[in-house]
């Protein structure tokens, strides 16, 4: 397609094409850098070790497969708390459900917002839906999710193109100036597509202006341990609002860190203050799952359950989730140095500056038409390289190809 057919395509719709282009290309140096899911480094998906073996002592088992309660799987849940909040750390009065998901987890927070948090004039956005605030950019599907949930979708400032970094006065004047009572959802770590974050003191100062500005914060983690390599460490902005006194609404993806993708584990969790009211906020919650889905899927939480309730399997998941940080970081650092080495003159340290699975590239449009066209290098018309696409073998024909479309 050409340039302009690129533009007027949404993100999200641009990943189905980038896929089915890239699909069809027969050249055999193609790459797809447009899909948000880890690859090792011959490019192939990766199943966790202690994945599997979880999977071998869940099977060797033979447990029946009857429905989970419409809340999910309990002791799945109380692992996923721990690992969000910390182990001795989950605050009182947390209302938590299993979702389908990180997508499910926003759905159903955005479900609850929508039947509870309308009518508040102040948060209202148009026609008295609930206001969600999404960052400039998010992932692609966020604004889909609220606005099919019945929320009205705003953003506020984040990403600055010109530093391709966070641009935080921007952000701060904006969640100032937002509605009182509207929520403001913060990616958690790993910011996806930009790869940029905030740093621990920015969060101090994102966390003041959250409780000054009366705004709600809803963190989305789909990618805990992706940035850090440590899960508690990636945890950190959550367990600050915690610490700060703000009533969190987390939703958690164990599709990235778990690679549990296709299973669809993940939850939501709200703070409510005390165990009457998380009672309410549960039952609810139930209320909304359970005409929209029944129960939530059994096999991927017993996984999770399973590594997270052996200390040794845990520990072995968590140099797995180690590991896979580590090859997206040496990743970047492998490809800015190939850079250099095709002839690149340009500026390519916010490749190493930012972090998670994605790299917001800078890279136009345009130049990104041209890298398919001319390189069967596919990624999305943001600019957004997925980095989990780089592998050691691929490293150098891509710098070649981003020097060629940038030069
Ligand atoms: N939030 C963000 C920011 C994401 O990038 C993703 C996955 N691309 C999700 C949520 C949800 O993913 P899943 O539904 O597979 O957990």
């Amino acid at each position: 397609p050409s340039p302009l057919a690129y533009e007027r395509l949404s993100a999200a719709t641009w990943l189905l094409v980038v896929c089915f282009a890239f699909g069809r290309d027969p050249s055999p140096r193609k790459i797809n850098l447009g899909v948000g899911a880890y690859r090792d480094d011959d490019g192939a998906p990766y199943v966790l070790p202690s994945v599997r073996e979880a999977e071998a002592r869940v099977t060797a088992r033979a447990l029946n497969m009857e429905y989970l309660p419409v809340a999910g799987h309990a002791g799945f849940l109380s692992k996923a708390m721990d690992l969000a909040y910390g182990e001795g750390a989950v605050p009182e009065g947390l209302a938590s459900v299993q979702t389908l998901s990180g997508t499910g987890a926003c759905r159903l927070a955005g479900d609850l917002l929508a039947r509870f948090a309308g009518g508040d004039k102040a948060a209202d956005g148009a026609d008295g839906r609930p206001l969600v605030l999404l960052p400039n950019p998010s992932w692609a599907n966020h604004a889909a999710i609220f606005r099919d949930a019945g929320c009205a979708v705003g953003t506020y400032t984040y990403y600055e193109p010109s530093t391709k970094s966070l641009n935080l006065e921007g952000m701060l004047r904006d969640l100032r100036d937002a509605p009182r009572g509207a929520t403001v959802l913060l990616h958690a770590c790993a910011h996806n597509p930009t790869g940029v974050d905030p740093d621990a003191e920015a969060w101090g100062e994102i966390s003041a202006a959250v409780a000054d500005a009366g705004l709600h914060p809803l963190f989305d983690m789909a990618y805990q341990g992706f940035t850090s390599g440590d899960p508690a460490v990636d945890a950190a902005a959550v367990r600050r609002f915690v610490a700060d006194g703000h009533a969190v609404v987390l939703a958690q993806s164990f599709s990235k860190n778990f690679g549990l993708y296709g299973h669809r584990v993940g939850a939501l969790s709200v703070m409510t203050g005390d165990a009457a009211a998380a009672a309410a906020v549960s039952s609810q919650l139930c209320i909304l799952g359970r005409p929209s889905y029944s129960n939530p899927p059994l096999h991927g939480v017993r996984l999770v359950d399973e590594v997270l309730g052996d200390a040794a399997l845990a520990a072995q998941w968590r140099e797995e989730v180690a590991g896979m940080a580590t090859r997206i970081a040496g990743m970047r650092t492998a490809l800015v140095a190939a850079l250099a080495d095709a002839g690149s003159t340009a500026d390519w340290r916010h490749v190493t500056d930012q972090n998670g699975m994605f790299c917001y590239s800078g890279m136009s449009a345009d130049t990104v038409a041209r890298l398919a066209a001319e390189w069967s290098v596919y990624l999305t018309s943001n600019g957004r390289i997925s980095m989990a696409g780089v592998t050691s073998k691929n490293v150098g024909y891509l710098a070649e190809a981003m020097h060629a479309v940038t030069k």
